[in-house]
C-alpha cells in the first residue's frame, strides 16, 4: 500500500514513531477512503504509546509550517499542515457502561484499538514504521466487504451498537453515502438495540441525519431508518406519512415513498440541504389534514399550512437550527403547492407576480422543490405537467424583467400615508397600503411612485379619509 502513502508527511510520521521505537498506523476512514478513491484530508494515526508525544515530535519536524493542538483530557493532539488535519491517538482499549456512549479507556494494542472501531471498513490500519511501511493490517476482512458493498460491524453486533447507539446512526448513514448494504446480522442488531438510541444526543442525530440528508440518494438511508425502526424513535412526523388508505375502492399515494421520491428527485438538482429538508417536509402536514369525503374523495386541505406550523416544533425538538434557515424551509412548504396550481389553471400575469412577490429571492428554490414533486407513475400525467411548467417558468422570466416585484417593496409607505391624511397608526392605513400593493401585483397600476401615490389618492377618497 505504498504508493497511497505518498504524502511527506507520512515518511515523517513514520521517521517520529521509529525514534519513539513504537508501532504507528495509519487507521479508519483515511485508509478506507483510499480503497474507496475518495481522497481524504483528515487523517488517523494510532500509536501504541503516546499519540501526544509523537504529535509532538511530528511538529517539531515540521516546523514552522504545522500547527499543533494538544487535547491532554482525551489524550489526543493534533498537527495541522496546509489542508491536511491529522489526529494522533494512542491505541486503546475501551469498556462501556449501560447509560453512557462515553467509554471508560485504558492503553492496549493495536488490536484492542481495532476491536473498538464501528464497521469493519472502518477498521482498518496501515503500518508507517520504517520496516513495515504499508502494511495493511485488516483483521476483519475490510476489504472483501468493500468489494461487496457491505457495511457490518467487527465484533458482535448487539454488544458494538449497545455500547455506542451512535454506531446505528452511523451504519444507516454509510449505507447511504456509499450505496452500500446492511449486512443482516448488523441490520437485525439495529433493530433489537433501536431503544439504545435513546440515550444518543439530539445534535448527534441531527448530525447523522444531515449527513443522510446531504448524500446522493437519500432514500436509502430513510428506508433503512423506517425498516430497523429507528425513524419511530427520532422521527415519528415522517414515519406518520407513511401507508396508503382506501375508502370506497379510492386509495391515495403512501406520502412517505412520495415523499422520499421527491427528495432523491430534488438531490440530483441541489446540495442546498435547507432545501433538501424542505423536500422531505413538504407534505410533513398530510396526516393531520387527511379527511375522506365521499364526493371528493381524500383531501389534505392545507396541509401545507399546517406543515409550516409544525416545523419550528420538529426543530426545537430535533435540535437543528431554529433561525433563517428554519424560516426557509417554513417558506418553502407553505409555498411548495403555488406553482403547479399555476400550470393548471390559465396562468394570468397577476397569479405569477403574487408567486414572485411571495417567494422573492428563492423563487429558483420553489421552482426546483415543485418540479420535483411532479410523480405520477402515469407518465403521460408528469409530461403534461413538466411540459406546463416549462410555460410557467417562461412567464416568470418575462414577468419579472417586466415588473421587477420579486423583492417587491411597496413604492408608499405606512408613514407617508399616515402623513398625508393625517391619520394615527390604524388599521385604515393597513388597508391603503394593501390596495396599493394588490393594484400593483394584479397589473392595475404599474410598480412606479407617481402611480401609487395617485392610487393611493382614489382609494382614500373610497375610504373616506380624503376629500374629493
Ligand atoms: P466521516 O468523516 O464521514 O464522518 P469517518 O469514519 O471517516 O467518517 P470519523 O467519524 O471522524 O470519520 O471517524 C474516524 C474513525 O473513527 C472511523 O473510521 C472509525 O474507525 C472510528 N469511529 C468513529 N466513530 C466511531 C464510533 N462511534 N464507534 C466506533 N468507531 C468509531
Amino acid at each position: 500500500m505504498k504508493e497511497f502513502l505518498q504524502d511527506k508527511i507520512f515518511s515523517i510520521i513514520s521517521e517520529a514513531a521509529d525514534e519513539q521505537q513504537q508501532e504507528c498506523y495509519v487507521i479508519g476512514g483515511y485508509v478506507r477512503d483510499i480503497f474507496l478513491k475518495r481522497p481524504s484530508k483528515d487523517i488517523d494515526v494510532v500509536i501504541v504509546g503516546s499519540g501526544i508525544e509523537l504529535a509532538k515530535r511530528v511538529a517539531a519536524k515540521l516546523g514552522k509550517k504545522a500547527s499543533l493542538s494538544i487535547f491532554k483530557n482525551f489524550g489526543t493532539a493534533q498537527v495541522k499542515l496546509n489542508d491536511l488535519e491529522v489526529e494522533f491517538v494512542g491505541a486503546r482499549k475501551e469498556s462501556y457502561l449501560r447509560d453512557s456512549r462515553n467509554p471508560i479507556v485504558e492503553d492496549g494494542t493495536l488490536e484492542d484499538d481495532q476491536n473498538r472501531r464501528d464497521f469493519t471498513i472502518n477498521a482498518m490500519a496501515i503500518c508507517l514504521n520504517k520496516d513495515r511501511f504499508g502494511e495493511l493490517v485488516d483483521p476483519f476482512g475490510g476489504v472483501e466487504d468493500l468489494k461487496n458493498f457491505v457495511i457490518r460491524t467487527p465484533l458482535n453486533p448487539d454488544i458494538t451498537f449497545s455500547d455506542d447507539p451512535l454506531r446505528m446512526m452511523r451504519g444507516i448513514r454509510f449505507s447511504a453515502q456509499l450505496g452500500f448494504f446492511l449486512e443482516s446480522n448488523t441490520f437485525d442488531a439495529i433493530a433489537r438495540n433501536k431503544e439504545r438510541i435513546e440515550i444518543i444526543t439530539k445534535e448527534r442525530i441531527a448530525d447523522e441525519l444531515n449527513k443522510i440528508m446531504m448524500s446522493r440518494k437519500p432514500s436509502v438511508g430513510f428506508i433503512l431508518l423506517e425498516k430497523t425502526g429507528l425513524l419511530e424513535l427520532i422521527f415519528p412526523e415522517v414515519l406518520a406519512l407513511k401507508g396508503a388508505e382506501t375508502k370506497d375502492g379510492v386509495g391515495h399515494k403512501d406520502n412517505f415513498y412520495h415523499t422520499l421520491a421527491v427528495l432523491d428527485g430534488l438531490c440530483e438538482h441541489t446540495d442546498n440541504l435547507w432545501l433538501r429538508w424542505a423536500a422531505l417536509l413538504h407534505d410533513i402536514g398530510k396526516p393531520r389534514t387527511k379527511r375522506f369525503d365521499s364526493r371528493l374523495g381524500w383531501t389534505f386541505h392545507n396541509h401545507n399550512f399546517v406543515g409550516e406550523k409544525m416545523i419550528p416544533d420538529i426543530f426545537r425538538k430535533m435540535k437543528l437550527p431554529t433561525n433563517e434557515k428554519m424560516k426557509y424551509v417554513q417558506k418553502m412548504v407553505t409555498l411548495h403547492m403555488r406553482p403547479i396550481v399555476l400550470t393548471e389553471d390559465e396562468v394570468t400575469d397577476s397569479a405569477i407576480r403574487r408567486l414572485l412577490f411571495d417567494a422573492g429571492d428563492d423563487i429558483d428554490d420553489l421552482m426546483m422543490l415543485c418540479e420535483a414533486d411532479i410523480t405520477s407513475k402515469n407518465q403521460e400525467k408528469v409530461k403534461r405537467y413538466k411540459s406546463n411548467f416549462l410555460l410557467v417558468r417562461q412567464k416568470l422570466k418575462e414577468i419579472e424583467e417586466k415588473d421587477k416585484v420579486r423583492n417587491f417593496q411597496p413604492p408608499i409607505s405606512g408613514q407617508e400615508i399616515m402623513e398625508t391624511f393625517n391619520l394615527p397608526a390604524c388599521a385604515t392605513v393597513g388597508d391603503i397600503k394593501m390596495r396599493i400593493k394588490d393594484a400593483i401585483l394584479d397589473g392595475i397600476i404599474p410598480n412606479e411612485y407617481a402611480a401609487a401615490q395617485a392610487y393611493m389618492v382614489q382609494v382614500a377618497k373610497e375610504l373616506g379619509v380624503a376629500n374629493d
